[in-house]
């Protein structure tokens, strides 16, 4: 009976086990396969991954701070994520650990039309940014990015072919008209706002600059919807929130393990629970 998890610290507050879980029901493969979460720190992760097929394990998801270790740790990768620099999707079969990034196809799967020909600016410069930037510029966008910190965004611009923007005009905002497809992949919004305001203004964001015609994306996700959302869905823009992103990242993990369609509605249910 194969076996899968998802790998990381924390992990505990993961919706992987229970939209896997209801993925595999739902599939009639839940006698024979089974998910569940583990918790590993960095030090432990190796040798845990080395030994996971010797207990039956054919996969895992690994969540943080595991991706730079879950490519280091494998004996070959898929393109995108060699490209990115981090895998959350690892494959064991035959003593060999295959890695393949699904954060890049669950962010273009989770858009509800595909990029191509679409102008994206994406927020932030870290693992997921990365992830973004490259799915988007793969799916045939134009992408520019802002960070917190410049020189990770330039770091990013320089290694994937994006263009950096600096915010402008008296509010210090970004502009937001030249774009079509907003994406945050930065922290902010992770723990609730505690002012109306910060988390758009951290984000150097002018609220009123957001269109119905934009498509905002927030990879965050916890029990509220994000300030960011929240204002993009008032704007009338069309909102993807961090939930769906990670129903179809998973969907994709799920494809490559099981070679089976995963059913997506089920997934986003058991997410939502
Ligand atoms: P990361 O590598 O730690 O990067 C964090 C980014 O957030 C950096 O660009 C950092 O900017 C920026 N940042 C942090 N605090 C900020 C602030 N106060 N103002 C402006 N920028 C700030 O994190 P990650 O792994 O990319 O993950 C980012 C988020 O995406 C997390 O919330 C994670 O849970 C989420 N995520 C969701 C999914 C999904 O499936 N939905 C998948 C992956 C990640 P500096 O460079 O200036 O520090």
């Amino acid at each position: 009976m194969p076996k899968l998890a998802v790998l990381g610290q924390p992990v505990a507050h993961s919706r992987s086990p229970a939209m896997q879980t209801a993925a595999l029901r739902e599939l009639g493969l839940a006698g024979e396969w089974s998910y569940e979460a583990i918790e590993v720190s960095a030090d432990g992760f190796e040798g845990l991954v080395r030994g996971m097929e010797a207990e039956g394990f054919a996969g895992a998801n690994v969540t943080v701070p595991h991706k730079l270790a879950a490519l280091a740790v494998a004996d070959s990768a898929s393109a995108g994520a060699e490209a990115v620099g981090a895998a959350n999707t690892l494959s064991l079969a035959g003593g060999r650990i295959e890695a393949d990034n699904t954060d890049t196809t669950g962010i273009v799967a989770a858009m509800p039309e595909p990029p191509a020909g679409k102008r994206a600016l994406v927020l932030g410069a870290g693992g997921s940014a990365r992830a973004a930037i490259w799915a988007l510029r793969e799916g045939g966008a134009e992408v520019s990015l802002w960070n917190r910190t410049p020189a990770r965004a330039d770091e990013l611009a320089e290694r994937f072919g994006a263009m950096v923007m600096t915010p402008s005009g008296p509010g210090g905002t970004l502009p937001l008209e030249e774009f079509d497809v907003l994406v945050n992949t930065t922290t902010v919004g992770l723990n609730g706002t505690a002012q109306p305001g910060t988390d758009l203004k951290a984000l150097r964001l002018d609220v009123d600059a957001i269109t119905e015609g934009h498509l905002v994306m927030d990879l965050v996700y916890g029990a509220a919807q994000t300030e960011l959302l929240a204002a993009a869905q008032a704007r009338g823009a069309t909102i993807v929130d961090g939930l769906e992103v990670l129903v179809h990242q998973g969907a994709a993990s799920l494809r490559i393990w099981t070679g089976a369609e995963p059913p997506v509605e089920v997934m986003r249910a058991a997410a939502r629970t």
